[in-house]
């Protein structure tokens, strides 16, 4: 490592609010070359040739006219279809620009679940875009991935509006489709971002303070709920925490 590099990446864990050297021997050992996942597809491809043979993939599905399901990619987009120019809940007819579906790797072993879309989110289509996207950008090299080897999505596909909280109504209409993607997915791990999304998904009214901390079941993902990026923006002493809830992550893709 070059004393650039070695300058970058002490700048990244400090903007994280991560100080010092990690002893953690998992960290190092992975850090000496190891792989961080057993999935073979995630070790031997790079991601972006993986999405580029399934978009093909998709692409002569959609062409040829067949309904058959093979590939997580396919069923998403099978499911995308379906959702439609969605009019199921209020939310389509609130100043909603686009429905936010979700981004990713189709085959994920990790999956991070927000609340909804945000301004910048609702005018480009994808979620976490904004400022606490790029964040949490950065919280997923933080355990050594990339962005497009994971796969981010929300409760809620329409941006609220003003950004007020969902209402039960809408949770109620849009979440099947959410657990439609987690089903198709299947990721191992989920990260549930923040209290909204961690309710959410457990069916609880726990804080999201009560729920850090250990494992969840999630329809068949293990979950771990941790802050919202845009919580630690306002709150950036949290993202201690939040390092903690990623090295937990971290390690149950190891084993
Ligand atoms: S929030 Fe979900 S259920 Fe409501 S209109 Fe948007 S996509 Fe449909």
């Amino acid at each position: 490592m070059t004393r650039n590099e070695l300058r970058a990446h002490l700048d990244f864990f400090s903007e994280l609010g991560i100080s010092g050297v990690s002893h953690d021997v998992e960290w190092r050992a992975r850090r000496d070359g190891s792989e961080p996942f057993k999935n073979e597809a995630l070790k031997n491809a790079s991601s972006k040739d993986e999405l580029g043979a399934l978009t093909k993939s998709i692409e002569k599905s959609a062409t040829s006219g067949t309904k058959d399901v093979q590939l997580p990619g396919e069923a998403l987009v099978v499911l995308r279809e379906d959702l439609g120019d969605c009019t199921r809940c209020k939310l389509h007819s609130l100043g909603r620009k686009n429905i936010v579906f979700g981004v990713g790797n189709p085959e994920a072993d990790l999956m991070f679940i927000g609340e909804a879309p945000g301004s910048a989110e609702d005018i480009q289509g994808v979620p976490f875009v904004g400022r606490a996207g790029q964040l949490l950008t950065k919280i997923i090299e933080s355990i050594g991935l990339e962005r497009d080897q994971v796969y981010i999505a929300n409760v809620i596909k329409c941006r609220p509006p003003n950004n007020r909280n969902p209402e039960a109504d809408e949770v109620e209409q849009c979440l099947p489709f959410l657990f439609g993607q987690i089903d198709i997915i299947k990721p191992r791990i989920i990260v549930a971002l923040g209290r909204f999304a961690a309710q959410s998904l457990l069916e609880t009214s726990e804080t999201i303070t009560s729920l850090r901390g250990r494992e969840h079941q999630c329809r068949s993902s293990i979950l771990i709920a941790t802050y919202h990026p845009a919580y630690l923006l306002r709150n950036p002493s949290a993202k201690r925490d939040v390092w903690e809830d990623m090295k937990r992550v971290r390690t149950l893709l190891s084993v």
